[in-house]
């Protein structure tokens, strides 16, 4: 989840003049807790994320697709907030009137009842889901705080002139994705593009790493293909069959027999000691979420033969 505001700090340089005071005492509300923020959230004072709000949303949902239904809601939002604040009571979770335009002319869209905006207040628990809100951050986020700042740099450009509802969207806004691909594939890209990266050419050039290419289930084999050459083979008319060849027949035949019953006592492959890469593949390319240590290791040894078999 990718909330806009929630998790910065009320002292973040980035709500600086923007509180909205609900006139309640600051210290009458429970802390703000610290670390459950993200620049990405909001990095500057264009660009804002309200992608994880609503907190439940249906499967594939893009802020994008949505904005001609959004707009007139987040300015009801805004424009009814302290009316709601009394009545409106807690939220299923498909919607959230705390969700709104943080601004008068709708520039940025995000959390109405963050203690950024009252003094330190947090408000957020009047929708009974103020634990939710104050815990979550999304995968993205998370992979954020841990990328390089020339990283972070070379990435965040890529959101360049984004209005709040594209740079939420996970289709529009290629930040997020990229994320995912995590630290070896983005300093693939910044190899290949040492004078940046224009959003409208990485969707041209670099499609693929959007479709049909997607993190959770090829970061592994990737990584791997990056450890013998540059991004760009990712371009060569024949990587993208070569590589779903080698993956589809990997997946037909894998050396490991499918599972079966009882299955309980193998470990979840997260909590292997394989890297995080290894862990989403074994799982979403092999549907594997269980495996003993030495299953995984026999399954990882044999797409990596695989793989250099296909591109040798
Ligand atoms: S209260 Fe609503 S808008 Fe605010 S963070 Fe929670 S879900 Fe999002």
């Amino acid at each position: 989840m990718v909330r806009p505001d929630m998790n910065c700090p009320p002292n973040h340089p980035l709500f600086a003049g923007q509180s909205e005071s609900s006139g309640e005492a600051p210290s009458s509300g429970p802390a703000v807790p610290a670390g459950r923020y993200s620049m990405l959230c909001r990095p500057d004072e264009e660009r804002a994320c309200f992608g994880c709000c609503p907190p439940i949303r249906p499967p594939g949902y893009d802020t994008l697709a949505d904005r001609e239904r959004l707009i007139p809601v987040f300015q009801e939002n805004r424009k009814k907030l302290e009316y709601n604040r009394i009545h409106a009571g807690e939220i299923s979770g498909e919607a959230c009137w705390g969700l709104g335009f943080l601004d008068e002319v709708g520039t940025l869209a995000g959390c109405l009842l963050h203690p950024a905006r009252h003094g330190g207040r947090d408000l957020r628990d009047r929708t009974g889901y103020g634990d939710k809100c104050r815990r979550e951050l999304c995968r993205e986020a998370l992979f954020w705080e841990e990328a390089p700042s020339d990283q972070k740099i070379f990435l965040l450009a890529l959101a360049e002139g984004l209005d709040t509802f594209a740079y939420s969207s996970p289709r529009a806004n290629p930040v997020f994705p990229l994320l995912l691909w995590g630290p070896v594939v983005a300093a693939g890209l910044m190899a290949e593009c040492p004078g940046g990266l224009d959003r409208d050419v990485f969707f041209k050039d670099w499609a693929v790493l959007v479709q049909p290419l997607v993190p959770e289930r090829d970061r592994y084999g990737l990584e791997r293909r990056l450890a013998s050459g540059p991004l760009s083979q990712i371009r060569w008319p024949e990587f993208i069959p070569r590589y779903f060849d080698a993956l589809n027949g990997f997946r037909a035949y894998p050396p490991v027999p499918g599972v079966t019953p009882p299955i309980e006592h193998r470990p979840f492959v997260h909590q292997l000691n394989i890297s995080r890469p290894a862990a989403w593949f074994l799982r979403t390319a092999l549907g594997r979420f269980r495996a003993r240590p030495d299953e995984a290791l026999r399954l990882l040894t044999a797409w990596d033969q695989t793989l250099d078999r296909a591109f040798a």
